[in-house]
This record gives structure tokens, sequence and C-alpha cells, in this order.
């Protein structure tokens, strides 16, 4: 039996595309209605004709849905709960993707009281946006962390979960702001450091850009991949998940500060251990096929 039967998908970019793409190709029976604020990318998504409907308003979009995933940035979910709460029905489920939780819940549940809101995260992504970078297998083998809230209703969490499941994804439960810690170690603050490498970088006077980017294959090509990522999102991550980064970047300040000082004395043994580890991790990473193990990432050379 499906989880739902007739689903809306606010905001159609990477992850909502993606959503539409999966659905279609997973649970080709569900109605899939959509709306994205901006009229271009409604347009795309008709020719694409990934979905069954799109909608000029989000409201319309909701009116007759039992899911509705808010596909936004973290940043604009509170516009568009807004906007939806006079025409949600009753029984339906509200969910998001935000990449941060504890305060998209916040603002879920303070703009739909008495709504059933039971956010989650799809930890899948690419540096890619909009409804052109969407595609079906997106989250197959990719962890999704669901995140309800306490007290929430286990019927709607498990309908919830075996929605993602559905679409091939992995699910965990974790409370909100667990995983706005969790994710600040493992995505924020790595997309804090490659922003900050990439800029420095290009910043720098007496190396000079064409220099960075043929020499690129260095290691600094593989931050800028991250440092591509989309600028409102990106934005609205920092600043909605706001707490929990500043603590990271605190801790990864003081781990930098002791690097620099191993470096600055010649304590190679302090150096050698710690690359020792972070080999270890990359190799779990791959036994647990979160990553591609071949060489460069699989990369063509030819
Ligand atoms: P995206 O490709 O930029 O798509 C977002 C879409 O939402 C855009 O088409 C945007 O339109 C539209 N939008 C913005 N404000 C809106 C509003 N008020 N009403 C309706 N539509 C609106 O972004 P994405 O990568 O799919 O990210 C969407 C969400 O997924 C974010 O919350 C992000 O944190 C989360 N997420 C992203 C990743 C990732 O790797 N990218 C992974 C997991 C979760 P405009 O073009 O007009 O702005």
């Amino acid at each position: 039996m499906l989880p739902f039967a007739r689903v809306t998908i606010i905001g159609l970019g990477l992850i909502g595309s993606s959503i539409a793409r999966a659905v279609r190709q997973h649970m080709p029976t569900v109605r899939l209605t959509a709306h994205d604020a901006d009229p271009a990318v409604r347009a795309r998504v008709e020719e694409l004709g990934i979905v069954d409907d799109v909608t000029d308003t989000p409201g319309v979009a909701v009116t007759d849905a039992d899911f509705v995933i808010l596909c936004v940035p973290v940043g604009a979910m509170d516009m568009v709960a807004t906007s939806i709460a006079p025409e949600l029905p009753v029984d339906a489920i509200i969910s998001d993707v935000g990449s941060s939780k504890a305060g998209v819940l916040a603002t879920l549940t303070a703009a739909l009281p008495g709504a059933t809101v039971i956010p989650a995260h799809p930890v899948a992504g690419t540096e890619h946006s909009g409804p052109d970078a969407g595609f079906a297998s997106l989250f197959h083998g990719r962890w999704c962390i669901v995140t309800p809230p306490p007290g929430a209703a286990e019927a709607a969490v498990a309908r919830v979960s075996a929605f993602w499941e559905a679409l091939g994804a992995k699910v965990d439960l974790m409370e909100p702001r667990h995983h706005d810690l969790v994710l600040a170690v493992t995505s924020h603050l790595p997309h804090l450091i490659a922003y900050t490498i990439v800029g420095t970088a290009s910043d720098m006077e007496e190396v000079t850009r064409s220099e960075v980017i043929k020499y690129s294959a260095g290691g600094f090509r593989d931050f800028t991949r991250i440092a591509a990522s989309d600028p409102t999102m990106w934005r609205d991550v920092f600043l909605a998940n706001k707490e929990a980064v500043l603590e990271m970047l605190q801790r990864f300040t003081e781990d930098l500060t002791a690097l620099q000082r191993a470096i600055r004395w010649g304590d190679g043994d302090t150096l050698f251990d710690l690359f020792t580890r972070t080999r270890a991790i990359r190799r779990s990473i791959i036994e647990q096929g979160q990553d591609d193990a071949r060489p460069d990432f699989g990369r063509a050379h030819p």
C-alpha cells in the first residue's frame, strides 16, 4: 500500500524535481501537484512533464493533498507555510527537505497551528540547482533523516518514512537539534571551509587566477565543487543553523591551531597520526556505500 495518494511539492529545484521524478518512477499512481515561485521554473516543469499539475499559487497546490513537501530554501519556509495555511486539508501531513531542522520545525509549527508537521532531510544532493538538475535516482542508497517533533503521531512518522524508503532512501529518525549538530560537522562546516578556501585562493595577489585554475588538480578543484553550491540555499543554512555551526567552527579553529603549532615545531608525529586517522574515515565511507571507491572519485582520465 502506498503511503500517500496525492502529493504536493512546493519548490521545483534540484530536490523538488528529483522527488517528482522519483515518485513518477517508484509510485506512478500517485497524483503529483506542484508550485514554484518562479514562472520560468513552472513553465519548464510543465515542459518536462514530471508532475500532473503545476499551479500558479501555493494555496491552490495543496487543497487536495494528503502529503505536502516544502522544497524551498530554508529562509523561504515561513512565507510558503503562511501562504498555504488557509488551504491545507486538516488530515494532510506536511514535511520539508530543509538542510537544518530545529528552526524549520519551529517555523512550520508556528505558521501551521494544529497541522501534522513531520520534517525530514534527504542527505543527498549535488552542486547544481533548478529543475533540470534533478534526477530520479538521487536518493537511492542515501540517508533521509526524519526529525519528528516530540509526541508526533507514530503513524504519521511511519508514512513519511515509508515515502522516503519508496524513493530508494534509507531512513533514520533523529531529534531536530541533534540533526543540526551532526550536519554542522558533516555538511555545513565542510561547505564553509570550501567557500573560504576558494575565496582565499581567488583573492591571493602573488598567485594569479590562471595559475589557481591550471594547477587545481592538486586538491583545490575538489573544494571548488562544494563551493559551487547554491548561494541562496547556503546563506539560509548558515543563518538558520547558526548555533551549531558556530560551536563546530570553534572546535575546528582550535584543531587547526594545534596543526599550525605542529607544523611550526616540526612535530611530524602529530601530523602523521591525524592523517592516518582521517584516511581510515575515508575507507569507512566507501565501505558503507556512501561514495565511489574508484581513484579520484571515478573521474575519467583519458
Ligand atoms: P534549488 O534548486 O535552488 O530550488 C529551490 C526552488 O525553490 C527554486 O526553484 C526557487 O525558485 C523555489 N523557491 C524559492 N522560494 C520560493 C517560494 N517562496 N515559493 C515557492 N518556490 C520558491 O534548491 P534545492 O537544492 O532544491 O534546495 C531546496 C531545499 O532542499 C533547501 O531547503 C535545501 O536546504 C534542501 N536540500 C538541498 C540539498 C542540495 O544538495 N542541494 C540537499 C538536501 C536538502 P527561485 O529560483 O525563484 O528562487
